[in-house]
């Protein structure tokens, strides 16, 4: 298995996850050429990409699903709700490659077992995704108002886990250039998770057997990488956990892949 982070942020997300015979994106929120340089700049072969996995319609995860679907001849999975949001501005796509899925109905691709499930967010039926290969697994949790029961149950014991640490509520509060209207939106319940937040699930995450966090979708403006991650480390710190020994930390990079997790 092998899973990184490609891009990470308010600016676009693209997630690669492989199994032993295929690999899957998970959202694919940048231009289709700027997803498949920055696969070559990692050294990861799109061929070997079997489909796209996506969380939800909102621009930041669908900018080039349409071109890479084309260009790599793979279907798109998303659910019904995300679908009616997204259709119309993928271009075309043959209804073979348009795949509809359910929450918390599991399905196969290649030896991938993958798990969506429902996450607190401002858009049509957005999901989560925990995926199983043998006895490993990784989940994927971003773009959550709140760390919900669901979301909880559904990530805990994850080996990995991409978690959202959206922003600094105080930087997002004294921001000049967001309207009210939509600090409130980031700030609700189906908004994004606060790095406080985002530390408190890190930290009951580690208690239930994760080994990595990867912290990502950070705001641009209200929120760094250094403060995400002093938020997360100084939280797991203090419930008791050794970074780097029981659990580790990392930020994804907004513009460059992350770490690639092998196991
Ligand atoms: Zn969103
Ligand atoms: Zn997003």
């Amino acid at each position: 298995m092998q899973f990184c982070t490609l891009f990470s942020g308010s600016s676009g997300n693209v997630v690669y996850l492989a199994g032993e015979h295929g690999a899957v994106l998970i959202d694919c929120g940048m231009s289709g050429k700027q997803t498949l340089d920055a696969m070559a700049r990692a050294g990861l072969d799109t061929a070997s990409v079997h489909a796209i996995l996506i969380t939800h319609e909102h621009s930041d995860h669908i900018k080039g699903v349409g071109v890479v679907s084309r260009k790599l001849g793979v279907p798109v999975y998303a659910t019904e709700g995300t679908w009616d949001g997204m259709a119309a501005t993928l271009g075309d796509l043959p209804m073979r490659d348009r795949v509809a899925i359910h929450p918390g109905e599991s399905f196969f691709l290649d030896d991938l077992e993958v798990v969506p499930f429902s996450i607190p967010h401002d858009a049509n039926d957005p999901v989560g995704y925990r995926f199983f290969l043998g006895r490993h697994s990784v989940a994927v949790a971003t773009d959550l108002g709140y760390f919900s029961q669901t979301v909880c149950d559904a990530v805990s014991g994850s080996e990995i886990v991409l978690l959202e640490s959206n922003h600094d509520p105080e930087l997002l509060k004294s921001n000049p250039h967001y309207p009210a209207r939509l600090k409130s939106r980031i700030l609700g319940k189906k908004g994004h998770l606060s790095n406080e937040d985002s530390a408190d699930a890190a930290v009951r995450l580690a208690q239930c057997g994760t080994k990595h966090l990867l912290l990502g979708h950070l705001s641009s403006e209200n929120n760094t990488p250094e403060i995400a991650y002093r938020t997360a480390h100084g939280a797991l710190s203090s419930a008791g956990a050794i970074i780097g020994q029981d659990v580790s930390l990392h930020v994804a990079a907004r513009y460059q892949a992350s770490f690639l997790y092998r196991y």
